[in-house]
């Protein structure tokens, strides 16, 4: 049995002020333990899942000596991990990231300082790495366990199971999964970096060096499927080395509630930490779990730390929705698709946002 925690409910009336509790959604009490790490009980910790945020998590918290037990299961990809293109942006917030513990120049395979966005050429601060490398080197040969976890077993437990949700359960209402197909292809020709939104969904090319891209579309239902011609004709004349299918949750946090529930906290794309319009969710995963690492006793601060910081994800996942149900973008819309792509490194003026917005809406 867990040992019995100090339970704290969480500040309703500040979030509810903020206009953070989405309408019939339970903002939820959780447990928490004395405010300062230091005095502590040390508290029985697991983490399920490890990608990019349950390992980050892992290896910031071992830094500082804490015990965790790491599960996870088997995939069955080529590499081993959960589908992604394996992009990140901007390089610098991933080199912060990263070298808290390790060299991020290991794990650079390709760098596109440029990118086609729906056709219009901008710059790009994109990365991308190696990610099944990182994940491993960020375990560090730590055992991981592929038995059910026990959450009566352990004080917190940590669902980092991505757009699995396996311990915290199914998001209260307005969960937003697309379904996602890429390939990885080898091919003598230069593919490019590019990204495309289409009327329900968005593609992509990224390159691995060597010759090696990753290609991939997604689609929100009930749209799966459509839109692919671009790429499929990328595929065609390439040499498939693996395929692999996956969802992916653009809800943002505010619409992945709750966030926690009894003794399970949620980090990284379980509670929605995706970018809405580009589907990127590596760096946000890692930066989320380093919000719960310094808030592991003060879980309610780290709620509201979440949902203030990814804000910009529920008012570009607004925005998404508007522009898919036909509607004009608004100057509003504009500026949080400026804002985000700035933030990613990308040099998108308002001019170029509007001409994206309009065509993902098809107005
Ligand atoms: C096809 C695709 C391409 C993408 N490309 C990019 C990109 O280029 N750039 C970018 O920034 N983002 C990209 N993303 C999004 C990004 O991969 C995720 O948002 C990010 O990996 C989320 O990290 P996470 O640790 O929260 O979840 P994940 O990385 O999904 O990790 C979840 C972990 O939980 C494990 N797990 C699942 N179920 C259980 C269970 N029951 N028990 C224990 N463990 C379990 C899984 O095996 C996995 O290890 C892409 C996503 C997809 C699907």
């Amino acid at each position: 049995m867990a040992a019995p925690l100090i339970t704290k409910a969480v500040s309703v009336r500040w979030a509810r002020a903020h206009d953070y509790i989405p309408p019939g959604a339970k903002y939820q009490a959780c447990p928490a333990g004395p405010g300062d790490a230091k005095e502590a009980k040390r508290l029985r910790i697991a983490i399920a899942g490890a990608g990019m945020a349950g390992s980050y998590l892992y290896r910031l918290l071992k830094e500082v000596g804490e015990e965790i037990a790491l599960y996870d299961v088997v995939e069955r990809t080529g590499c081993g991990q959960r589908p992604c293109a394996w992009g990140v942006a901007p390089a610098g917030e991933y080199r912060r990231l990263v070298g808290r513990f390790l060299d991020p120049e290991r794990y650079i395979k390709q760098r596109s300082d440029q990118i086609l966005f729906d056709g219009v050429r901008m710059g790009a601060d994109l990365l991308m790495v190696d990610k099944p490398a990182l994940i491993r080197d960020m375990i560090g040969g730590a055992p991981v366990r592929y038995d059910r976890l026990d959450p009566g077993e352990y004080d917190l437990v940590v669902d980092a199971t991505g757009v699995e949700r396996a311990y915290l359960g199914p998001v209260a209402a307005d969960d937003m999964v697309a379904e996602l197909c890429q390939y990885r292809l080898a091919s003598d020709r230069d593919l490019g970096t590019w990204f495309q939104t289409s009327r329900s969904g968005y593609g992509w090319c990224f390159p691995l060096g060597n010759g090696e891209y990753h290609v991939g579309y997604g689609n929100l239902p009930p749209h799966v499927g459509e839109g692919s011609e671009t790429i499929d004709a990328t595929v065609a004349g390439s040499k498939i080395k693996c395929t692999c299918r996956s969802r992916i949750r653009l809800s943002s946090p505010y619409h992945s509630m709750p966030l926690v529930r009894g003794n399970i906290v949620g980090v990284g794309e379980s509670i929605g930490t995706v970018g809405p319009l580009g589907g990127d969710g590596n760096l946000y995963a890692m930066q989320c779990a380093e919000m719960l690492s310094e808030n592991l006793h003060g879980l309610e601060t780290y709620q509201e730390e979440v949902l203030r910081t990814f804000d910009w994800m529920r008012r570009e996942r607004a925005a998404v929705t508007r522009m898919l149900a036909g509607r004009r973008p608004t100057p509003g819309d504009i500026k949080v698709f400026v804002e985000h792509s700035r933030r990613a490194g990308f040099s998108m003026n308002p001019v170029q946002a509007l001409k994206l917005l309009t065509k993902a809406g098809g107005v």
